[in-house]
């Protein structure tokens, strides 16, 4: 949000708690909706390719390796942004 207000021209002041901020977990999935926040902010699909791969499924995997639950994200679901699975160590 603050780096679209800054994008827009509106004053705006971030106020954090955290005196520092890090990284939590292995990795984030962005979902469409950043995937096209990030691309309106000027990242390109290269920019995403190179922190991580666009998802064409999601799914919870038992044991067995069979799926529990798998939905379609992204493009495969029919919006106009991908869906990206993005590595914090990449
Ligand atoms: C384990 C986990 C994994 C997740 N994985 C994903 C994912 O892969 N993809 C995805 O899209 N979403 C994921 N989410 C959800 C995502 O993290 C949240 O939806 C998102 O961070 C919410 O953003 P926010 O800015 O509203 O709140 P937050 O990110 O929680 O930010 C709130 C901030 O306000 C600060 N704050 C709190 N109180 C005060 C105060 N009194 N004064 C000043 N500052 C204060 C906090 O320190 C914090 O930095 C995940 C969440 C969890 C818990």
């Amino acid at each position: 949000m603050a780096l679209t207000l800054h994008q827009i021209g509106v004053l705006f002041l971030v106020i954090e708690q955290a005196s520092e901020i890090r990284p939590l977990g292995v990795g984030i999935n962005l979902q469409p909706y950043p995937t096209r926040k990030l691309m309106k902010l000027g990242f390109t699909r290269n920019n995403l390719d190179s922190v991580g791969l666009p998802a064409l499924k999601t799914a919870v995997v038992g044991l067995n390796r069979q799926d529990i639950n798998a939905t379609l994200p992204g493009i495969t679901a029919s919006y106009r942004w991908l869906q990206y699975a993005a590595y914090r160590d990449r």
